[in-house]
């Protein structure tokens, strides 16, 4: 089913001349009514929406970080100078989940959060839920702005049944008695479910779930832990991506499994660029840099040439599905990225290549950086853990480094770890591991 198909449906032509015309109006929103942007964009010579043209000039205006943003917060200024709307017109604040320091706040508007909703409606219709069915979902994401996101779920007339992180003894029961058609979680907790089931001898592939909706950590995507999870719970899995600071689930994958949709059209516009330099990378089939998002109808603290931190390798032929949007897979975050010998290689695609060999291995592994910072000296060590139940295999080891070098360029000295030697997550997994340095 597809939401919005003319939206979802439209060729790009198009679209171009769509989002230039809310793009230009967006500009003269933020050059009214931001003082972050007055300032930033009147330091790079642009005064008035004039000297900054349409969106085929977009990249020659400055990138925006989140630093910028944190940095302007005051306790005059609780949001930042990037405020646009009075705080009368706004309806929602979320907190940003970071782990680090004092959060940051995601104002938002009564457009602001019905756009929100109509972009995540569409990306989980995307993924197949459909009105009258049953999903349950794992997050606990009320101060977040993955909360908005749920609310996708009754725009679609779908049965909502959130059970919360961390308790896997009532998401088994429920799975049990009130046999749901889908299930919303990150990966990591999707993998650690399908273990929890196999200990208590639940037939986790037996039962009423046939779609897995993963998000919130890269992974989702990568081949062998695709299979994995889709062996395990008898069920298709598909992605949904959002960005704390733009919007949740922006970005739905179709049952093709293809990548993901941009499923939030009309409100947010994609550009790719090299993270070293950020010099603009073409959107065309294949290409591959970090993803960088402008809202493009945004109204309480709207953002221009957002840094995602993210990179992705993207897709722009049209899908079996219809929709004509561009299609993304996340390859990692920029800031877990490690250079070695001048190779930029991400965990998340050395996890790819290790899961080749499952059942021999887990899936699991760490890499364990023996340099301080993103540059490393070969080879890079990278812990692997054996599947369940295997034990010593010579020749593995040998086999897995050869494979890391053929495909990712990378020297690796890859050491194995029994079953179980690595922390199982319920909510999000780190790849990296530099206390063992
Ligand atoms: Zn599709």
């Amino acid at each position: 089913m597809m939401l919005s198909e003319q939206v979802q449906a439209r060729s790009w032509e198009e679209q171009q001349l769509l989002d230039d015309r809310r793009y230009r109006a967006q500009l003269a929103y933020l050059l009214a009514s931001s003082p972050f942007y007055r300032r930033k964009l009147g330091e790079a010579g642009v005064e008035s929406p004039e000297d900054a043209g349409g969106l085929e000039r977009i990249a020659a205006l400055p990138l925006t970080e989140k630093r910028e943003l944190k940095a302007t917060v005051t306790p005059e200024e609780p949001i930042g100078a990037h405020l646009c709307a009075p705080m009368s017109e706004i309806v929602r604040i979320y907190s940003t989940s970071g782990t680090t320091g004092a959060p940051s706040f995601i104002p938002l508007t009564a457009s602001d959060l019905e756009n929100w909703v109509t972009g995540s409606a569409r990306s989980y219709a995307a993924s197949g839920i459909r009105a009258g069915e049953r999903l349950v979902s794992t997050y606990t994401a009320g101060p977040f702005v993955a909360g908005a996101a749920l609310a996708g779920f009754d725009r679609l007339g779908a049965c909502h049944v959130p059970v919360g992180t961390g308790n896997t003894e009532r998401l088994l029961a429920v799975i049990e008695r009130l046999a749901p058609d889908a299930v919303v979680l990150t990966p990591s907790y999707a993998a650690y479910a399908v273990e929890a089931a196999e200990d208590r001898g639940f037939d986790l592939a037996g039962s009423s779930v046939r779609r897995v909706l993963v998000a919130g950590e890269p992974g989702g995507g990568e081949q062998a832990f695709r299979a994995s999870l889709q062996a395990g719970w008898g069920a298709i899995v598909t992605e949904a991506m959002g960005i704390g600071d733009i919007g949740p689930s922006l970005f739905g994958e179709c049952e093709q499994q293809a990548g993901m949709h941009l499923c939030a059209r009309d409100f947010v516009h994609a550009e790719l660029i090299d993270p070293s330099a950020g010099e603009p990378v073409p959107m065309r089939d294949g290409a591959e840099g970090e993803l960088v998002l402008t809202h493009l109808q945004h109204r309480a603290a709207p953002l221009l040439r957002f840094r995602t931190r993210d990179h992705v390798r993207v897709w722009t032929s049209v899908c079996a599905c219809g929709r004509t949007a561009p299609r993304i897979r996340c390859v990692g975050r920029t800031d877990d990225m490690l250079i070695v010998r001048g190779v930029n290689v991400f965990p998340s695609a050395v996890r790819e290549v290790v899961g080749s060999f499952t059942p021999s291995v887990s899936g699991q592994i760490r890499v364990r950086p023996r340099d301080a910072g993103v540059r490393q000296n070969p080879p890079l060590p990278v812990a692997v853990e054996l599947g369940r139940g295997v034990g010593e295999e010579p020749a593995l080891a040998g086999a897995i480094a050869e494979r890391l070098r053929a495909a990712l360029v990378v020297q690796a000295e890859v050491e194995l770890v029994p079953w179980g030697s690595f922390e199982r997550s319920d909510y999000k997994s780190s790849l990296i591991d530099r206390t063992r340095r």
